[in-house]
């Protein structure tokens, strides 16, 4: 395809600062191996969070144009299904080399339009690459079971693709999270309809230009946008077999129900409010530089941020110590040299942020340290909120109840470990959880009583690889999480098992009289 995707994915360069772009492309819709241009009639400007300078507008795709796109896969979907798993392997290999190949360009992307670091960036790519990577070892996560049930019978399973299916994206990991879908999905066998962010679909429009690269035929990778209207398009379109989502409740839970409710296959991944316990007996430094990492990284954007601090007993003191670590983090551009967390996605999350912090003080929690109305000298139009910390937070301030998600810290101040697990269990999400202490013991209770999915030893973001699954619970998931993201549930999620019984006597039958009832 010649034409590209926005300004932020030209081939030949990408943008290593926060300068004005001189020109925006509008970003195109990704249908049949061609980027196209969008005849949309209402767009979404998008801006680089750094500065509010506009970076691309964003179509909301028309119908035709959504309609032509699962036309596309459809079309696709038979002599996809049908070549084998050694040539869909090949494209695997191929595409991982592609993605590691353009991986500082898709991590520009990233910071331009989402406004994380670039260091951040790159592991957001990692991630998802190594979610490829894994899926290129199809050829021994795929085979299926035989048995011989009787004399000369023999039943066969197979896991065969669905067909064409689609992933509904967040705006807070532009690779790794269309990265949980498409290698999986497009190995097995389906085609598959990406819808990006609206707020960043940059990423998404590289990895796009790659897969055609990479030898994916027309219709195998198709990619949409918009926001709610393309959504719906998505749950109700019969030709759409399953659909993978990735965002915050309120979407989530819609969209769980809806595609539920047509026929489809969901998997949701929703919103969280992550937990670190801190021991008395841990140890100090390793946990105040892993709490102050995982709660200010990514601007505190990630689902598993850990974003709620219980502090048992003598540990409750150690909050001043958190404040200075978290004062000492360089708010900046995510371009920037020694930038370790850059703005906030929009201005409207600003705001939210910022109202959730004054409700905490109103609410009578005390704000150890105050991100409001800070910002780095050389980017005084961008979304900034700094490292801020909440103490003597009690459950039920809304700061408390309610994902943040922004660069805030709250903590709980508790006596026992019981008390904190209690505290913990208590909480609706369930999607990471960690402890910090030195005891085996107490790490052992804790990692049997705590019913948050994804569980951390000394460990603050403890996101498994792609060869386990992503296993957040409780309100964290949509339909009680049975169908998790990558993994050998991934795999699941994508294909449908067929089992085949055959017998092939090599004597005649011998009885003359038809059989009725079930044998026994
Ligand atoms: P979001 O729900 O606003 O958007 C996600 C997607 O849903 C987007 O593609 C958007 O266009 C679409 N969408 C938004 N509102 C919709 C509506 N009313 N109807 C139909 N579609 C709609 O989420 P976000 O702000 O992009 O991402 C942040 C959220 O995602 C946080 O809550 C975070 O915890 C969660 N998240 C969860 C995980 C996980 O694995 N559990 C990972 C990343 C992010």
């Amino acid at each position: 395809p010649a034409a590209t995707a926005s300004a932020a994915t030209s081939p030949e360069s990408y943008p290593t600062t926060h300068e004005q772009i001189s020109k925006p492309l509008d970003t195109q819709n990704f249908i049949d191996n061609q980027f196209v241009a969008s005849q949309a009639t209402q767009w979404i400007d998008l801006h680089d969070p750094a500065t509010n300078n506009l970076v691309t507008r964003v179509p909301q795709s028309t119908d035709a144009e959504l309609k032509a796109a699962v036309e596309s896969a459809q079309k696709a979907f038979p002599a996809w299904k049908a070549q084998s798993v050694f040539a869909r392997q090949q494209v695997m290999f191929k595409y991982v080399a592609l993605i590691r190949q353009h991986w500082d360009r898709l991590a520009a992307s990233i910071t331009l339009e989402q406004g994380k670091t670039f260091a951040d960036a790159k592991g957001d790519v990692l991630r998802g690459l190594q979610v490829a990577e894994t899926a290129c070892g199809i050829t021994t996560q795929i085979p299926g079971e035989v048995l011989e049930v009787a004399k000369d019978m023999e039943t066969r399973s197979y896991r065969e693709p669905l067909g064409v299916v689609a992933a509904i994206c967040p705006f807070n990991f532009p690779a790794m999270i269309p990265l949980w879908s498409i290698p999986i999905a497009t190995v097995t066998g389906n085609t598959i309809i990406v819808k990006p962010s609206e707020r960043d679909p940059g990423a998404m429009m590289i990895l796009a230009e790659l897969a055609e690269k990479a030898g994916f035929p027309p219709g195998v990778v198709n990619v949409i946008h918009g926001s709610a209207k393309t959504v719906d398009f998505i749950l109700d379109e019969p030709l759409i077999k399953a659909v993978s989502f990735v965002g915050s409740n309120k979407a989530g839970e819609y969209i769980y129900q809806r595609a539920s409710a047509n026929g489809k296959r969901v998997q949701a991944n929703l919103g969280a409010k992550n937990h670190a316990l801190v021991s008395p007996d841990c140890n100090k430094n390793h946990a105040l530089n892993a709490i102050a990492g995982a709660a200010f990284g990514a601007a505190g954007q990630r689902c598993m941020a850990l974003s709620t601090v219980v502090m048992v007993g003598e540990t409750k003191d150690w909050v001043g110590e958190i404040a200075e670590r978290a004062n000492a983090l360089k708010m900046d551009g995510g371009f920037e040299e020694g930038s370790d967390l850059g703005p906030v996605i929009s201005p409207q999350a600003k705001e939210r942020i910022e109202g959730l912090i004054a409700s905490a003080e109103e609410e009578g929690a005390t704000i150890m340290l105050d991100g409001r109305g800070k910002k780095p000298e050389k980017y005084p139009n961008g979304n900034w909120v700094g490292p801020t910390l909440i103490a003597n937070v009690k459950p039920h301030m809304r700061c408390y109840t309610e994902e943040i998600f922004g660069p805030v810290l709250v903590c709980v101040n508790v006596d026992t470990i019981d008390e904190a697990i209690d505290l913990i269990n208590a909480n609706e999400y369930g999607n990471g959880v960690a402890i910090f202490t030195r005891s085996g013991s107490t790490a052992t209770r804790f990692q049997r009583e705590i019913e948050a999915g994804q569980v951390g030893i000394n460990v603050p973001i403890p996101v498994p690889l792609p060869m386990f699954s992503f296993t957040g619970n409780k309100k964290s998931v949509a339909g009680g999480g049975a169908n998790t993201f990558y993994g050998k549930p991934g795999l699941a999620f994508y294909t449908q098992a067929k089992t085949v019984t055959s017998l092939w006597r090599a004597e005649d039958a011998v009885a003359t009289k038809a059989s009725v009832n079930m044998p026994t």
